[in-house]
């Protein structure tokens, strides 16, 4: 059923999205350059050892990433933790996820698979830092460290802002990030509109039913399109 919340929130999204329509991507070139920003490759924001590296996936990222065949790298949305094995990442902070009657863990989107030492899949480990999907990187790379909330312009932490950056580089950036923008509203308005609820229990992961001797956990991944199972065999 959809509730009168969700109904307002669906509401206000839709009213955000259409004072989106009316961001001049020009007056945002023109916030960025007065901000400043060069990107030195240092990989920081690829990497776990220097914060939250979780990419989160935009439905037209995901749809990228398909074409491509790299379906593989689309993951359930995880909580972030230091060390990014799946079996410690479910069996420790598993209590951050819903679980229902049947064992399975409820979370809302999806994002770029890690490694197991919590670096990005795709970060070169040859000392270039060069991403090995530059040119299908998700919209959040393509846009960090800008993003924007509420209609508004914001940064990530990177010390390469306050550089100095080209009319044109800011003129792409400035229409890249508005495309960010629009499609994480219009996928949060989806997955609104779509969610059927999660069927939940009071069971508690690592619990009564422990995870220990389990040798797979399937996800439900709530999303623009709905509701979809998703199973990952552990490594044992
Ligand atoms: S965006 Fe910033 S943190 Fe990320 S690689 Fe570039 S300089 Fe480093
Ligand atoms: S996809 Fe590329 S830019 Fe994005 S986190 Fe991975 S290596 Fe970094």
């Amino acid at each position: 059923m959809f509730s009168d919340h969700r109904q307002r929130l669906v509401n206000e999204l839709k009213e955000e999205l259409e004072a989106a329509g009316n961001i001049s991507s020009k007056a945002l070139a023109a916030q960025i350059r007065d901000i400043g920003f060069s990107c030195s490759m240092c990989g920081k924001c690829c990497r776990r050892s220097c914060g939250d590296n979780r990419v989160l996936l935009t439905s037209s990222d995901i749809r990228s990433l398909q074409d491509s065949s790299l379906e593989d790298a689309v993951f359930p949305m995880l909580p972030d933790i230091p060390d990014v094995s799946l079996a410690d990442t479910v069996n420790e902070y598993g209590h951050e996820l819903e679980v229902d009657a049947q064992g399975r863990y409820h979370t809302f989107g999806w994002m770029l698979k890690r490694k197991a030492n919590g670096n990005c899949s795709f970060i070169g480990e040859d000392g270039t830092n060069r991403c090995g999907i530059y040119d299908r990187r998700p919209m959040l790379c393509g846009t960090y460290p800008f993003y924007i909330e509420g209609g508004k312009l914001l940064t990530s932490e990177c010390e390469c802002l306050g550089k100095s950056i080209s009319v044109e580089d800011s003129v792409l950036l400035a229409k890249d990030l508005l495309d960010r923008y629009v499609t994480e509203l219009e996928d949060t308005v989806l997955l609104y509109e779509k969610f059927e609820g999660m069927g939940t229990s009071s069971q508690t992961p690592g619990g009564s039913k422990s995870l220990s001797g389990v040798d797979g956990i399937i996800f439900v991944v709530h999303d623009h399109n709905g509701n979809s199972e998703f199973a990952i065999k552990l490594n044992k």
